[in-house]
């Protein structure tokens, strides 16, 4: 790591480390946990961890912002708000970069040059969505209303009320911003709730929220364990929706809890994403874009093309295309320039990775290498391409979330298609061909709730999206994606 720079960008969290945000004070819990860098194991910092009795004090924080100032803002008040936040993220974009490649995976240079601009460049869309929430009035056709009389049907839509945003760790800031300004957009109050691994710069965008001037309560963020923090939030009376963004077995039973307590919920979850390639594809272009979504951050990221299924014509090509962007990559630290591989976020996900890995090559399918790498301090996987996974195996269904990647050949695309399908997981997926007819097959066959064509796990805030099946329930994202911030109240009136 780049101990200088780090330590530099560390001073930035004075005051704020080893605190939770509640009401615009930052307060310590008396219990702290270490923030290890994935790059190298070093222990950096430590992040607080919140109690019953913070959780408590935050919901009531955030109640009270949506009776006070914060919830008589108008929407151009937010917004004004929200640009500053933005401006804030700007301004700071190389101390958030650092924190966010020294404390998890993200490499720095990425982070520099992609997530933290489009950070900001996430508060300024929904800056310009708050002003846009609309009602409605309606009509009715009611026979029996007397003679006279005219019938006015209001629909009022406003915030749903106190927010919990629970994120995970595989782009902690870009996730806090792109959870938190909707919710914000919509006049709804939040209590960020970051992943115990990489936790950090969430506390940077807490210290430029206060600093941007957003009314005590607007935005709290507690950190903590998910067992203990996040499962007190989700229980709590005072908590009106849950967004959820994690793994399918925490989403599973965050669910079941919203659900008995009537809670309005949102779960983004797991995947097991699937890429065809049709032999009219430009295997050039596929080969690069499947390689970056299958071992971008390496592989760290639930939309991953973890699967891609080839038709058999164009198979054996694309496979060494595919070996040669796999073969190029080189695992290292976040701050090392020459690598372009970075770290995984612990030695457990690292384990499950191997795991998962000689899982398969129980099950007779063929791997291009190890995914275990040379002897080196911190959480590595090599790139691992597998071939021959029968379709039962542990790999084929369950989430990998690693540099390893399934390559299959076929014949018959409704064949390919079936097979995509053949998972728990409905997350996306994509299609690689310059035939729209077989495009839009893919685009209504996949079970799948965002389906890319011709480039894969690409993104925006204007973009909405769905998880279908055990990949979530609800619409994050987008216009959209605000509409489950708010709630509807219909006024029926007789005049
Ligand atoms: P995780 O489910 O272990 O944790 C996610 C968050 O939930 C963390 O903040 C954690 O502290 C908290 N948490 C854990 N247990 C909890 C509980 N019982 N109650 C309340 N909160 C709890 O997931 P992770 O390992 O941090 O992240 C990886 C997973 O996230 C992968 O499955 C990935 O596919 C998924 N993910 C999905 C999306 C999406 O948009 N669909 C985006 C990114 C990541």
């Amino acid at each position: 790591m780049n101990a200088d720079k780090v330590a530099s960008a560390l001073q930035s969290l004075e005051g704020v480390a080893g605190r939770v945000l509640i009401g615009n004070e930052w307060l310590g819990t008396g219990a702290v946990l270490s923030s290890i860098s994935p790059s190298d194991g070093s222990e950096i910092s430590g992040i607080a961890l919140a109690g019953q009795s913070e959780i408590d004090a935050a919901v009531d924080a955030a109640q009270s912002a949506m009776a006070g100032e914060w919830g008589k803002l108008l929407p151009a008040a937010r917004a004004r708000l929200m640009l500053k936040l933005a401006e804030l993220i700007e301004a700071h974009v190389d101390v958030i970069a650092t924190i966010e490649a020294a404390d998890g995976v993200r490499p720095y240079v990425e982070a520099l040059y992609g997530d933290i601009p489009a950070s900001a460049g996430i508060f300024r869309h929904y800056a310009g969505v708050a002003g846009t929430i609309e009602g409605s009035i309606k009509y009715p056709s009611i026979g029996y209303a007397p003679p006279g009389t005219e019938l006015r049907c209001l629909v009022d839509r406003s915030p749903i009320g106190v927010v919990a945003s629970i994120i995970p760790w595989n782009f902690p800031f870009v996730m806090a911003c792109v959870r938190v300004a909707p919710a914000l957009a919509a006049g709804c109050s939040v209590i960020l709730k970051p992943p115990e691994d990489a936790s950090l710069s969430s506390l940077l965008l807490g210290k430029l929220a206060v600093e941007a001037g957003f009314p005590a309560g607007a935005i709290n963020i507690l950190t903590g364990r998910g067992d203990e923090a996040g499962a007190a939030l989700v229980r709590h009376d005072g908590v009106d929706k849950i967004s959820f963004t994690g793994s399918t077995r925490v989403g599973r039973d965050i669910g079941a809890v919203a659900g008995a307590t009537f809670k309005k919920h949102s779960l983004e979850l797991g995947g097991k994403c699937s890429a065809i390639v049709m032999d009219d594809a430009d295997l050039d272009w596929a080969a690069a874009g499947l390689a970056g979504s299958s071992f971008g951050n390496a592989g760290q990221v639930c939309v991953a093309s973890a699967r891609i299924l080839v038709h058999e014509v164009v198979h054996d090509m694309f496979i060494e295309k595919l070996k040669g962007h796999a073969g190029a990559k080189r695992p290292g630290s976040t701050f090392d320039a020459e690598a372009s591989l970075g770290p995984i976020i612990s030695a457990k996900q690292q384990q499950r990775i191997f795991d998962l890995v000689d899982d398969a090559k129980t099950t007779g399918a063929t791997l291009s290498n190890d995914a275990v790498t040379e002897t080196r301090d911190g959480f590595y996987a090599n790139p691992v391409i597998v071939s021959d996974l029968p379709q039962n195996a542990r790999m084929a269904q369950e989430e990998v979330f690693g540099p390893v990647v399934a390559v299959e050949s076929f014949t018959d695309l409704d064949a390919a298609i079936a097979s995509a399908n053949a998972t728990p997981y409905g997350l996306a997926g994509s299609v690689w061909t310059q035939r729209w007819r077989d495009a839009n097959h893919v685009m209504k066959h996949m079970e799948a709730g965002m389906i890319y064509v011709n480039c894969h796990a690409w993104a925006d805030p204007s973009i909405p999206m769905e998880g279908l099946k055990a990949s979530g329930i609800g619409v994050e994202g987008g216009r959209e994606g605000v509409e489950g911030y708010l709630k509807s109240k219909t006024a029926l009136a007789l005049l």
